[in-house]
């Protein structure tokens, strides 16, 4: 079977590996079928694409768009999108400038707190310097002796309530899923699992995107307790959407290792289906009579 891993991050975003080291050790692990999905961003794909050739194995273009959504913060997942669209390209460029603004004032905000220097620091830890983002900061308070591990550095600060949280708003649902879309790629709401809504607010989401043009929700991720797989499964069926699955990768040690959650339930549609990029894998197993 196919070991598909729709989601994960190089240090083009938040991960830590560069995206060729990271392509070389997805295949490692048994990945078929990478999509490189860092966050506001594509400037890793031209270099995970070249790995995949060497590495043989596939390489799906991708981002991770972050979305304001009533209030609330939403990732929506772009794949097999184009990267250089100039319209996809315009809509990432102003949320990372909006991102960076932020950056400052996270800055500010833990310095009012007594914590001086996480501005510097943050950027320090960043590869790409135009995406300074919480993981960043996260890792920053970790070094600096402020929390013993990332999910604590999480639960002290940088969550609403917490020095270093500041609201910002990025993309609009509507426009993260049309710049998905103009660029020939599909829109898949990421770890709806993780999100403070209630069933009712979670119907009204999936309604909404689906209304825009979505295609699926990740079902299967590192973001989910496998107790939730179920009935994120069973949502998807419900509200007519595809399935995805990915492991939300961001590095070595930090986050389940790619490939390695479980294949989606049976009943689900996956996001690949119909996908060009499987056939060579089809007709291989065709070829050896599967
Ligand atoms: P940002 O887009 O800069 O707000 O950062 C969001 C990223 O922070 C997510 O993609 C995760 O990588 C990371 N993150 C958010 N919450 C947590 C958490 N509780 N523990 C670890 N990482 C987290
Ligand atoms: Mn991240
Ligand atoms: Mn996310
Ligand atoms: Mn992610």
């Amino acid at each position: 079977m196919l070991n598909i891993d729709l989601h994960c991050h190089s240090d083009a975003s938040d991960g830590m590996l560069p995206p060729d080291a990271l392509v070389a050790r997805a295949a490692a692990s048994g990945v078929d079928v990478l999509a490189l999905t860092d966050h506001d961003e594509v400037a890793g794909i031209a270099a995970a694409q070249a790995a995949a050739e060497a590495a043989a194995i596939t390489l799906i273009p991708g981002v991770e768009i972050s979305v304001t959504w009533e209030g609330v913060t939403v990732h929506v997942v772009g794949l097999r999108i184009d990267p250089a669209h100039a319209e996809l390209a315009a809509g990432l460029a102003s949320i990372r400038q909006g991102r960076m603004e932020r950056a400052r004032r996270m800055g500010e905000d833990l310095a009012r707190a007594g914590i001086a220097g996480a501005f510097a620091g943050a950027h320090a830890h960043a590869t790409n310097k135009q995406m300074v983002g919480r993981t960043h900061f996260a890792r920053w308070l970790v070094e600096q002796g402020h929390a013993r591990d990332l999910r604590t550095a999480f639960r002290h600060f940088l969550t609403r309530g917490n020095p270093g949280y500041v609201e910002h708003e990025w993309a609009s649902l509507e426009n993260a899923v049309g710049w998905i879309r103009a660029s020939g790629g599909t829109a898949v709401l990421a770890h709806p699992g993780r999100y403070p809504f209630g069933a009712r607010d979670t119907h009204r989401l999936l309604d909404a995107f689906r209304a825009l043009g979505g295609d699926g929700i990740e079902v299967i991720t590192g973001s989910h307790h496998p107790s939730e797989y179920g009935k994120w499964a069973d949502l998807a069926r419900a509200f007519g959407l595809k399935a995805s699955r990915g492991t939300d990768f961001h590095a070595p040690g930090e986050s389940v290792e790619l490939g390695r959650v479980p294949a989606l339930p049976h009943f689900c549609r996956p996001v690949w289906d119909g996908w060009p990029e499987l056939d060579a894998y089809l007709s291989l197993a065709r070829a050896q009579g599967f």
